[in-house]
Order: C-alpha cells, then structure tokens, then sequence
C-alpha cells in the first residue's frame, strides 16, 4: 500500500508565554512512500517526526492537507480504520497479560463480521509470534523478557491484525546497542517478510542508512532530502544534511574559491570550475583524504588510532571548524603518528561546496 501526503502541515499553539506564536511541527509534506518499502524518517529530537507519525495513524489531525493511502483519501478516517500497525519506543506491553494475550489484544475488540473465533485468534497470534521468533515464549508475562523480546512482542501485537502499513516510532531506543543492531535486522527481515509498507522514524543517522530502502531526512518540520541512503549520503543537497549523515561526521573548514582554485587558508586544494570567487564553506568526507607527502591540505599532526579494520589520522587546521578533523584511511598508507604535520591530498567526489550563510550545496565540476 503506498502512503501519499500531500501539503501535509500540523501547527501546535506555542507553550512560551513569552514567544506567542506556534510551532509548525509538520511544514507541507509532499512526498509519496512507495508500496512494499521500509523508509526511514530521519532527523534530530523535536524535528516532528512523531507528529508526522501520528498525523499518518490518525492520532492527531492535521492542520492542512491530505493523507491517501493507495488511492483512498483517509484524512479524515478514525485511527483503527486506517489498518495501521504502531510500535512506540516504550513497548507499553500489559504487564498483567502473557505474551499470547498481549498479542491476541488488538483482535479481542473485533465486532461483527470481523469477529473472531478464540482458536483463530490464537493461530494468528501464533503466527505473528513466530516472525518475530517468539513463539517458545507465549506464556510468560512482560516481567519476565528481555527488552528485546518485549519489544519483539510489541512488533507482533502491530503485525497481528495484518495491517497494512507498520509505523515505528523509535522502537530501539531502549534496547542497549547489541540488540539494537540484532532487532534492526530483525525488523528489516520481517518487512522484507510480510512487504508491509512501513515508516521507521530515528534520530540516529546508522539506524536510519542500514535499513531503510529510502530516507526522509528532516529538520524543524521541514523536508530536507529525500532519496535512497547511499545516495543522500553521497549527494547532500546542504550542509545541514551533510553533517546529519556519516560516521565520524564530515569534516568543516572555512574556504574561498579564487580565480578556479579552491583554497583552505593559503593551502590551494583543489582546481575546480563554475564557481565565481567567493567565501565557502568546505565539506570533506573522513574517507576523503589521502595521505601524500607533497598533498595540498597541510594539517598539523594529532594522533593516529587503529580501530580494528581502520586507521584514522586526527589532526587540526586553521581553517577546520571542527576541534579535530577526522580522516579514515588506507591501512597501508603509512603515516607518522610522531611527525609535526600530515599533508593530504583530497578526493573530489569527497568534497563539497556549500553557501556560508544558507549552507545550500554549490556544485562545481573539476578540472583535471
Ligand atoms: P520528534 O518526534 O522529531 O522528536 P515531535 O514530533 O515530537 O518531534 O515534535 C515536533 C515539535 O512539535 C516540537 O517542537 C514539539 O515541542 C512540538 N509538539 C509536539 N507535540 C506537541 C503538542 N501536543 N503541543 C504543542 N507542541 C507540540
Ligand atoms: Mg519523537
């Protein structure tokens, strides 16, 4: 089922005495979420991606605009019409109920035709349990699960009414981060599973890029870019998405573009075209630098850390607006943690451009 907003807005009067006004919270959706997909709705904390949640489950009204669900119009439709299935980051399991029962909930208010016998209720909870492997586990109350396992059961009770879009709202943000990574796979296996269109809403950036099959990343109510990760990730349209995405983060230097020559202080990085002279503000990737003896971006020298698999290189500039710049390279690349400066070369398609006051992307080609 693909999901359609259309000028999507929700405003709440502001809570400040002091700054009357009100908070836009979800500012002109336009986008569609196309049938089958898991899309991962990313921003900081109070960028309204709950609100935009909720607005598409039917919990809150919006402001302006529209919802379709396929080609339905349900703007307008009660919540437990829209067949949504929700998982909040606390479970808020029953405490009192076991597994089974906490699963069977959702089916027990089913009325009319849509009413249920106990043995069927109990083979779809069944069924339910075992997607998300916890079929051995029916008895037990909440009390006595892991948080895993009681946000799996929370999965479950939103998948037992075979709904037709999955909304999930932060659902690891409990979990510690070994089994936030198990039960992000596990998500994604299910959606793959049941090819229910589901929205997956996070701060955290990995979470997001890992397994979503495209992003929407926001920022104060506002689109930012839409795309899938890799390629948001290797075309940010502006600075804010630049830095919201990558592990380490981009590196940020103050520049200037002079006569075709980029340069970071009086280091002349790159020779590139279709930018005029001006000030800007220069973004390079961690895996965007390469350690060369005569390389154009001079740096003085920090420390070198070996993590594993990679070797990053930590060192400072003038010109950096980060307290450190971070570049990941090549193991074999042989650098001396004890010299004063490391000198770098950088990759072009690692680089980008952006206005110093807007922070919008400037594109530049390069010249050889
Ligand atoms: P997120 O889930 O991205 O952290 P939210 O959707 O919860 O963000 O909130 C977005 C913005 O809307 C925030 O500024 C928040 O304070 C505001 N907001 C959310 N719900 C309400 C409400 N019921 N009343 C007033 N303001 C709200
Ligand atoms: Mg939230």
């Amino acid at each position: 089922m693909k999901i359609v907003l259309q000028n999507l807005t929700k405003k709440f009067p502001s809570r400040g005495r002091k700054s009357p006004g009100e908070v836009i919270a979800v500012n002109d959706f336009t986008f569609e979420i196309p049938d089958g997909k898991l899309v991962g709705l990313l921003g900081p904390s109070g960028c309204g991606k709950s609100t935009a949640l909720n607005l598409i489950c039917g919990l809150q009204k919006p402001t302006r605009g529209k919802i379709f669900f396929g080609e339905d119009d349900v703007t307008n439709l009660p919540p437990e019409h829209r067949g949504v299935g929700l998982v909040f980051q606390n479970y808020a399991l029953y405490p009192h109920l076991t597994v089974l029962k906490n699963i069977t909930f959702p089916l027990e208010n089913l009325r009319g035709a849509d009413k249920l016998s106990r043995e069927e209720m109990e083979k779809r909870a069944l069924e339910a349990a075992r997607m998300v492997q916890l079929e051995g586990l029916m008895d037990r109350k909440p009390s006595e699960l892991s948080g895993g396992q009681q946000q799996r059961v929370a999965i479950a009770r939103a998948l037992v009414k075979t709904p037709k879009v999955l909304l999930l709202d932060e659902p690891l943000s409990n979990l510690d981060a070994r089994l936030r990574l198990q039960t992000r796979e596990e998500i994604r296996r299910i959606q793959r599973q049941t090819g229910v269109t589901t929205i997956f809403v996070t701060h955290d950036q990995e979470e997001a890029m890992s397994i979503s099959d495209m992003i929407v990343v926001m920022k104060e109510g506002v689109v930012q870019q839409i795309g899938k990760p890799q390629e948001v990730y290797d075309e940010p349209v502006n600075l804010f998405v630049a830095r919201f995405l990558g592990t380490p983060p981009i590196n940020i230097f103050r520049g200037r573009v002079s006569g075709e020559v980029l340069y970071i202080g009086e280091d002349a990085v790159l020779t590139l075209a279709g930018v005029t002279d001006q000030e800007v503000t220069v973004g390079i990737r961690p895996e965007g630098f390469i350690p060369r003896e005569d390389g154009p971006l001079t740096c003085r020298m920090t420390r070198v850390e070996v993590m594993g698999r990679d070797v990053s290189v930590v060192s400072t500039h003038p010109c950096s607006d980060n307290v450190s710049i971070r570049s990941i390279i090549n193991a074999e690349s042989m650098v001396d943690p004890d010299a004063e400066t490391v000198r770098f070369s950088v990759k072009p398609h690692k680089l980008y451009l952006f206005h110093p006051e807007t922070g919008e992307r400037i594109p530049f080609t390069v010249r050889a």
